[in-house]
């Protein structure tokens, strides 16, 4: 084979290593900005998440890499005020409606905007700029690039998702609340400022204001779940089990995080909003349950408990503070919520779980 030929299928298997080297969305989307760009002499290569929230779609970028300079924003914890709507930019609704690469000249740059579909809807557009256009031999090689980056998204979402009920795996909410417990730690600090300690609470919690944004985490258990199990059979159990977790996608908005924690146990983290609000959309999915009517079971409840996240959070204390609000509600009646810093205030003692010891994480 001739020299130059044998080069250049090195520096592209070294180019789709980085693709497939990845196992995270964060550091795959990274990779794909970076090859993409690297393999097209690309001015500026930008991928944006399109993501739906009440009612409007909005736009996020999450990656944007021009020359060695890299602008990137977690996906996992962006939220729709890290974007704009997507309304606002043409271009970008045309792409997403025609789900069709499209191309355009602005003044002295050539503009390709490519849509990627996941689970039949386009979730993200990528965005490249450069002085000329692509070739149509390029075309095809930019299909083949995206195409092995939305197969190993797959593969990462396969990782990351519980089979039955399609939420994020418990794997991923370990490794999920870490980050998230270290980005809140880095951030200007204005949370865990150690004014004073809630009664009941980690010492140097801060006080809650009325109000403040932050963000929670829920856990809800199925009430007597052995018993549907024990009168109607593990496959009618798995189906509630399916149903719940349809429900909680519906109750809760895109950027509140949703996992099976456990057989019958769920966890959100729920993000930026105020205790309030935290608490109505936790009931308002503990009352959609209720009032739902599952098939050969009838009804069926749930109990919820939650905590604010504080920076100075391990993932033990933070799980732990949930369990014990939970614990609360099963034991106050069952098909209720429980907030564990409303109990703590209100002067209700929260009894430690005895049946489970404290939940190790790592
Ligand atoms: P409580 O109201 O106190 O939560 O009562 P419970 O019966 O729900 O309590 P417990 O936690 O003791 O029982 C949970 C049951 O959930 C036990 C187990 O058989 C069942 N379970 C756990 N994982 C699965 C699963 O994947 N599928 C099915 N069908 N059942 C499961
Ligand atoms: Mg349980
Ligand atoms: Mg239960």
């Amino acid at each position: 084979m001739h020299a130059s030929k044998i080069d250049l299928y090195h520096d592209l298997i070294e180019h789709l290593r980085r693709i497939v080297g990845r196992r995270d969305r964060n550091s795959l989307n990274q990779a794909l900005v970076l090859t993409v760009g690297s393999i097209f002499g690309a001015a500026q290569t930008t991928l944006l998440r399109i993501v739906h929230h009440c009612g409007t779609d909005y736009v996020i970028p999450c990656v944007i890499r021009s020359g060695a300079s890299e602008i990137f924003k977690d996906v996992y914890l962006a939220s729709p005020q890290d974007g704009y709507p997507l309304d606002s930019r043409e271009d970008y609704v045309v792409c997403c409606r025609a789900r069709a690469p499209m191309s355009f000249r602005r003044a002295e740059t050539e503009i390709h905007l490519f849509p990627l579909e996941h689970r039949d809807e386009v979730y993200a557009v990528l965005e490249l700029q450069r002085d000329r256009p692509l070739e149509a031999s390029e075309e095809h090689l930019m299909e083949d690039v995206l195409g092995l980056f939305l197969d190993h998204l797959a593969l990462i979402d396969y990782a990351e998702t519980d089979t039955l009920t399609g939420l994020l795996n418990r794997k991923t909410f370990d490794e999920n609340l870490s980050r998230m417990l270290a980005h809140a730690g880095s951030d200007d600090g204005g949370e865990g400022g150690g004014e004073g300690s809630e009664r009941g609470a980690s010492p140097g919690r801060r006080h809650l204001k009325p109000g403040e944004v932050s963000n929670w985490l829920a856990m809800a258990d199925i009430d007597h779940f052995k018993r549907i199990n024990d009168e109607h059979g593990h496959i009618i159990g798995d189906e509630v089990l399916l149903l719940i977790a349809q429900a909680m996608r519906r109750s809760f908005r895109f950027n509140d995080q949703l996992f099976r924690f456990g057989g019958e146990e769920f966890v959100s983290v729920l993000q930026l909003t105020d205790r309030d609000d935290a608490r109505h959309v936790l009931e308002r999915f503990r009352k959609h349950i209720e009032e739902a009517v599952f098939p050969i079971v009838g009804r069926v409840t749930i109990s919820i408990g939650f905590t604010r996240v504080d920076d100075l959070d391990t993932p033990t204390e933070l799980v732990g503070r949930a369990d014990q609000a939970l614990y609360f509600a099963k034991r106050n009646g069952r098909n209720r919520v429980e907030c564990y810093e409303d109990l703590v205030a209100s002067g209700q003692y929260v009894v430690a779980h005895p049946a489970r010891p404290a939940v190790e994480l790592f």
